[in-house]
């Protein structure tokens, strides 16, 4: 058996809808999994709203994947085992996914100055359920009408940090979103480290109080594990890990299964008595 304690739905940029995502956990053989949604706990909501949650197939840890906000680098948050109905929690997040709604208005608007034939109604399309538009949703719609050949080569040209259609989102601060997933019952887990790029950063963020974090990751290699290894322990850090499934061919991994992290892990965080009834 394993786990994966990082995967989007179709609640943000996954291509899965909660319940097929849970069904292919199933079909995976995973033991617990972590639906992980950027800014929000809608998927979850979703699924227990159809008697889904808790499931009786796989260990559903409800989890969600906050962006932090930094001048230079980017960072995320991974808070697991927090209570969906929290309002503190909810407000903050509704705040956060309305001011997405706006900035992808002005990304579109801008790739239309740059001449890209993109309409606001065909992302809008395409993100169908999703309460928190991303840039991913644009990039699909670029490669689909024809202006790249992939989502990566969209993000290279036009919409990474610091290109010609970037806009910058509002994020909340790392300390309040620690804050927040403590209030919501939750443990504070730094996602994919070695994506900060500055090493240093990390350090400083694993003393504010974070619980966890995100050793085993697709882009760590042996010795990022080794040296994020021997910081989680520096700090008592509990250990995470998961795939950033997205369910997108063209991104790694494009099954779920296809990276997992061992149960034991998994089961440091899930919280039985935390599941809904
Ligand atoms: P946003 O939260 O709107 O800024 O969009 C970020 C999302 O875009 C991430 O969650 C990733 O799924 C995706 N993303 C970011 N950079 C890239 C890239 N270089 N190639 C493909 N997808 C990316
Ligand atoms: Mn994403
Ligand atoms: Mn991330
Ligand atoms: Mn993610």
């Amino acid at each position: 058996m394993s786990s994966d304690l990082h995967m989007h739905t179709t609640f943000s940029d996954g291509k899965l809808s909660p319940e097929e995502l849970v069904a292919a956990a199933k079909h995976a053989g995973l033991r617990y999994i972590s639906i992980t949604d950027h800014d929000t706990v809608e998927g979850i909501v979703h699924l227990y709203e159809n008697g889904l949650y808790p499931s009786r197939s796989v260990n559903i840890i409800p989890g969600i994947e906050f962006s932090a906000h930094h001048p230079l680098h980017e960072i995320h948050i991974l808070g697991y085992n927090i209570d969906i109905y929290h309002r503190g929690l909810g407000d903050r997040l509704n705040e956060v996914t309305e001011a997405r709604w706006s900035r992808f208005s002005e990304m579109v608007e801008k790739l239309q100055g740059y001449g890209y034939p993109i309409r606001e109604s065909e992302v809008l399309k395409l993100a169908g359920s999703s309460k928190s538009i991303s840039r991913s949703h644009i990039a699909r719609v670029l490669v689909k009408n024809g202006c790249f050949p992939t989502i990566r080569d969209a993000f290279d040209t036009m919409l990474e940090k610091g290109k010609p259609a970037y806009v910058p989102h509002y994020r909340l601060e790392v300390d309040e979103i620690i804050r927040l997933i403590h209030e919501a019952g939750g443990v504070a887990v730094l996602a994919h480290p070695k994506l900060i790029k500055d090493d240093a950063l990390v350090e400083e963020i694993c003393q504010k109080g974070i619980e966890g974090m995100e050793i085993f990751y697709p882009q760590h290699d042996e010795e990022d594990v080794k040296r994020y290894r021997a910081m989680a322990e520096k700090y008592q850090l509990m250990v995470s890990g998961g795939s950033d499934f997205h369910g997108y061919p063209t991104r790694y991994p494009p099954e779920v299964g296809m990276f997992t992290i061992e149960d034991s892990w998994a089961e440091a965080f899930y919280r039985p008595e935390k599941n809904l009834n």
